[in-house]
C-alpha cells in the first residue's frame, strides 16, 4: 500500500506520486474537481522542482513553490513529518485502490467498480474476483451478460496483458523503471524498445526463489493488485488500473527471457527455438547472431546493427525556451544547466507572438534578448548560448518575424502550431514556404502530433524531405514525451532521403532538458548513426551551415 510507511529518502518523485494518489482518491471520492487539480498540478511542480522539496517544507518555505497553497502545504507537512497523510489512508480504506485498480483495468472505470464491488457485498479485488467467479456479477446493476463474459474472460488471464490507454515515455519509465530497480530486475516490454506510446509493461528478473520474488512483486506499493499469479510470473495492475507483468526467471534462462519479455512480440518470434542463457549477450552469442538494440527490434531483424547515435555523442541542445515565453528558468539558468550536462552549446528558442496561447517575442524583445544571452556568454564561456527563436511559420507560409530580424540570429526553428487542421496540400505548401526562407535552420515538431492526444497534422512528408534537402533545413526530433516528433518511423524516412535530423528537448525548464534521452532513443528507432545527427557536431559546423550575421559567406546557397 501506497500510505503508512515511512517516507526514508523522501524524494520528490515520491512525495508527487503520494499527491498523486491523494488526487486520484479525492477524484474517487468524489471531492471538488477544483481542489483535484490543485493537487494534480502541485504534484507536477514538485516532480520538476530542482530543490529537495522535503528541505523546503521543513524549513516551512513549501508555498515558494508554484501552486502550493496553504491546504497543500499542511499536507505536505504532514507527509513530511509523519511519513503519510491521514485522509490518504482512511481513503485507501474506505475506496480500496486494488478494487479501483482492478475495475479500470477490466475497464468498468473507478466509479463503476467501487459501485459493483459495494453491490456484491465485497472490499478487496481477491473477493470481487472470487464473486465474479462464483457467477454474482449479473446481479449487479448494470452489468448484463455481455459485459459479465467480457469482464469473465478478462479476469481469466491467458492474454497478453496490455494497457487500455498507452503510457508516454516518461511515465512507463517512471512506472516500469522503479518496479525494476525495487526487484532488482530489469525494465523491458515496450519500454525498453523506447515506443511512443507504452501498452506491454514488463519487468525480468533472475531469481533461484520466485515465490519470494513475486511477493516482494505483489506488495510493491505501485502494485495495488494481482490479477494473475503463476510459479514464475506474475501480472500486478497500478491503481490507475495499467498492468505490469513480472518474470521471475531462471538466472540461467535470464537471457530468453529477458528478450521474449522486451518484445516486440514478431521480432521474438523470429529468433525462436531460443536457447538457454544465462544473459542477452550470450543468447545472441549463442544464435550466432550480433547483440541488437532495443531500439531496432520492432519487426523481426538478424542483421548487423548500424552504431547508432547515443546520448553521449550530443554535443548542444538547439531548442529551449525561457521566462522570456513560456519557460519557466531564465536563459542563465538554462545556459547553465545546459553546460552542466556536458554540452558545449544551447540555443535559447521562445515563441514569437503569433503562438497566441502563451507570451511571444517581437523583434524588439529579440534584441532585449540579445543582451540578457551575451551576458550569459561572458560568464559562461567557452560554453556558447546561441540566439535562437521558435517562429510561427504562419497560415500564409511567411514566418512571424521580419527577415532583418531573424538574420540577427544564429538559429532559427520553424514552427506549425495554429491552424494545424489545414488539408494536405495547403499545409504542405505553408511548410515548404517556411523552409524557403533562408534564415529558417530546422523545422520543430513536422508532423504536430500530440501522442494519444492529437493526430499528425496532413503534411506530405516525401516534399518535405525534398525541400529540406534543397534548403540545408534540419528536421528535428522533438523529445517532448507526448511529441517524440519526428517519430522513429518519420526519422528512417528523413534519413533515407539524406535529410538532417536534430535531436532536441523542446525544453520548458531546466529539468526538460532532460529528454534528450527520449529524443535520442526516438532517432535511434529511426536507425540515426551519429553523423545523420546534426547536434552531435561542433558549434562550428552548425553555424556553419547558414548565412547569418556574424559569418555571412558561410553556407551560402545557390
Ligand atoms: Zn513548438
Ligand atoms: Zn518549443
Amino acid at each position: 500500500m501506497p500510505v503508512g510507511h515511512t517516507l526514508r529518502a523522501v524524494e520528490n518523485s515520491e512525495i508527487a506520486d503520494r499527491l498523486e494518489a491523494f488526487a486520484a482518491l479525492l477524484e474517487l471520492a468524489d471531492a471538488n474537481p477544483y481542489t483535484v487539480r490543485a493537487y494534480r498540478r502541485a504534484a507536477e511542480t514538485i516532480r520538476g522542482a530542482a530543490a529537495r522539496v522535503a528541505e523546503l517544507v521543513r524549513s516551512g518555505r513549501a508555498r515558494e513553490l508554484r501552486g502550493i497553497g496553504p491546504g497543500i502545504a499542511a499536507r505536505l507537512r504532514e507527509l513530511v513529518e509523519t511519513g503519510s497523510i491521514a485522509e490518504l489512508a482512511e481513503l485507501e480504506r474506505d475506496i480500496a485502490p486494488d478494487l479501483v485498480g482492478l475495475g479500470r483495468y477490466l475497464g468498468l472505470g473507478a466509479r463503476r467498480s467501487v459501485e459493483a464491488a459495494r453491490a456484491l457485498g465485497v472490499r478487496t479485488a481477491d473477493e470481487f474476483r472470487e464473486a465474479a467467479s462464483a457467477g454474482r456479477l449479473g446481479a449487479v446493476p448494470g452489468i448484463g451478460p455481455k459485459t459479465e463474459a467480457r469482464l469473465l474472460e478478462a479476469l481469466a488471464g491467458g492474454a497478453e496483458p496490455r494497457a487500455r490507454r498507452g503510457l508516454l515515455l516518461n511515465r512507463a519509465w517512471e512506472l516500469v523503471g522503479g518496479i525494476a530497480a525495487a526487484v532488482g530486475g530489469e525494465a523491458a516490454g515496450d519500454v525498453r524498445r523506447w515506443c511512443d506510446s507504452c501498452e506491454q509493461l514488463a519487468v525480468v528478473c533472475a531469481t533461484q526463489e520466485p515465490a519470494a520474488e513475486l511477493d516482494r512483486f505483489a506488495a510493491l506499493p505501485q502494485i495495488v493488485a494481482l490479477i494473475e499469479r503463476g510459479e514464475r510470473r506474475a501480472v500486478g495492475v497500478t491503481v490507475e488500473g495499467v498492468p505490469v507483468e513480472l518474470v521471475a526467471a531462471e538466472p540461467e534462462r535470464f537471457g530468453a527471457a529477458l528478450v521474449r519479455a522486451t518484445g516486440s512480440a514478431a521480432y521474438a518470434a523470429a529468433l525462436e527455438p531460443l536457447p538457454d542463457a544465462p544473459d542477452e549477450e550470450a543468447l545472441y552469442r549463442a544464435l550466432e547472431l550480433p547483440w541488437c538494440p532495443p531500439e531496432l527490434r520492432e519487426r523481426p531483424f538478424r542483421g548487423e546493427p548500424p552504431a547508432l547515435v547515443e546520448l553521449g555523442d550530443i554535443r548542444g541542445d538547439l531548442h529551449s525556451h525561457t521566462t522570456w515565453s513560456d519557460g519557466r528558468a531564465s536563459v542563465e539558468e538554462m545556459a547553465r544547466a545546459a553546460r552542466d550536462r556536458g554540452y558545449d552549446y544551447v540555443a535559447i528558442c521562445d515563441h514569437t507572438p503569433a503562438v497566441g496561447a502563451v507570451p511571444g517575442l517581437t523583434g524588439d524583445d529579440v534584441r532585449r534578448q540579445a543582451e540578457e544571452i551575451a551576458a550569459a556568454n561572458e560568464l559562461l564561456a567557452p560554453f556558447r548560448v546561441l540566439r535562437g527563436i521558435e517562429c510561427d511559420i504562419l497560415a500564409d507560409g511567411r514566418l512571424d518575424l521580419p527577415d532583418d530580424v531573424l538574420a540577427e540570429l544564429d538559429w532559427v526553428q520553424a514552427s506549425v502550431h495554429g491552424g494545424q487542421r489545414m488539408p494536405r496540400r495547403e499545409m504542405t505548401k505553408r511548410v515548404e514556404e517556411a523552409l524557403r526562407n533562408p534564415h529558417v535552420c530546422c523545422l520543430s515538431h513536422p508532423k504536430g502530433r500530440y501522442i494519444n492526444r492529437r493526430p499528425e497534422n496532413a503534411l506530405d512528408l516525401d516534399r518535405v524531405f525534398e525541400v529540406a534537402l534543397e534548403e540545408r533545413v534540419a528536421l528535428e526530433v522533438n523529445g517532448l514525451p507526448d511529441r517524440l516528433d519526428l517519430s522513429g518511423e518519420h526519422v528512417r524516412e528523413a534519413l533515407e532521403a539524406g535529410v538532417e535530423v536534430v535531436c532536441s528537448t523542446d525544453s520548458h525548464s531546466v529539468r526538460g532538458l532532460g529528454n534528450m534521452e527520449l529524443a535520442v532513443a526516438t532517432a535511434r528507432r529511426g536507425w540515426a548513426a551519429t553523423a545523420n545527427v546534426l547536434n552531435t557536431q561542433p558549434l562550428g559546423a552548425i553555424l556553419g551551415r547558414h548565412p547569418t550575421r556574424d559569418n555571412p559567406d558561410a553556407g551560402a546557397r545557390q
